[in-house]
């Protein structure tokens, strides 16, 4: 078994088929230092559990993962949540499936998502790590040996205009790319499509020659901006710069799709 170190994750979501191959289990991690307008997530941006007036938190989780219900995000040993992934472990070999670990930003943890690995990897169990990639050299090197895979965001190629609508520069992100796929990690590239700020012929075409490059990239997954997070904004009161955005109608995104699929990669709408 692991050590007693501690993180903080703010869901575990089992039996997920958007996360990577087969049936998983998904866990959420708190924190993430990006700050995407489009984020249906909010409640993961801080580290640090948050007190919200009334959130009802138990949606979607596992009754047995039990935390306080007017906060967002539990403290958790690695011991501890070995154990709510591995009462999963029969679907995931019947489905070819396993743990994926997301968030917020996995990598801001990077010590306890190290060990947590490190043990999936021990007992056999497939890992993803989805992630926006925007981390240092040294925890990429720490953590990539045990991830079997990575979902690794590609939002925006202009380094303005990425820094406009994530908070932070590309560069780390992109060169942190490149060095994975030099490390010959399998990686499923996802892109958000955000209409008028992903969503413009100018990125998505730097998008597609920046993988053109990549010679490990099993899969792109075209997953389109929804509402879903919006009532979120309102309950956790954080401002939702996205106002009237609606999602991209289904010719488009299969034109995107097709646009896509000149990569020698499989290409899907959604993940
Ligand atoms: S990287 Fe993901 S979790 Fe972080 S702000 Fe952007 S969409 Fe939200």
């Amino acid at each position: 078994m692991t050590d007693s170190i501690h993180g903080i994750v703010f869901n575990i979501q089992r039996f997920a088929i958007h996360d990577g191959p087969g049936i998983r289990t998904t866990v959420f991690f708190k924190g993430c230092p990006l700050r995407c307008w489009w984020c249906h997530n909010p409640e993961s941006h801080k580290i640090l559990p948050e007190k919200f007036d009334g959130c009802n938190l138990r949606r979607g989780f596992d009754q047995s993962f039990t935390m306080n219900k007017d906060e967002v995000g539990k403290e958790i040993s690695a011991d501890e949540l070995m154990i709510e992934i591995v009462k999963d472990r029969l679907f995931f070999e019947e489905s070819g499936g396993g743990v994926t670990f997301s968030g917020g930003e996995p990598l801001m943890q990077s010590e306890f998502l190290t060990v947590l690995l490190k043990e999936c990897k021990s007992l056999g169990i497939h890992s993803a790590v989805d992630t926006s990639g925007f981390t240092s050299e040294d925890i990429l090197n720490q953590v990539a040996p045990n991830v079997d895979l990575f979902l690794f965001d590609l939002k925006l190629m202009n380094d303005d205009v990425h820094e406009k609508y994530t908070g932070v520069s590309n560069q780390i992100i992109l060169k942190n790319l490149i060095e994975l796929d030099q490390l010959g990690k399998r990686i499923i590239i996802r892109i958000p499509i955000v209409p008028e700020i992903t969503d413009t012929n100018e990125n998505l075409f730097a998008i597609r020659g920046f993988i053109s490059y990549l010679n490990n990239v099993i899969e792109v997954n075209l997953l389109p901006y929804h509402r879903a997070g919006e009532g979120k904004y309102q309950r956790y009161k954080k401002e939702n710069r996205m106002n009237d955005t609606v999602t991209s109608d289904k010719k488009n995104l299969e034109n995107i799709r097709q646009f896509f699929s000149e990569l020698k990669c499989k290409v899907k709408i959604g993940g």
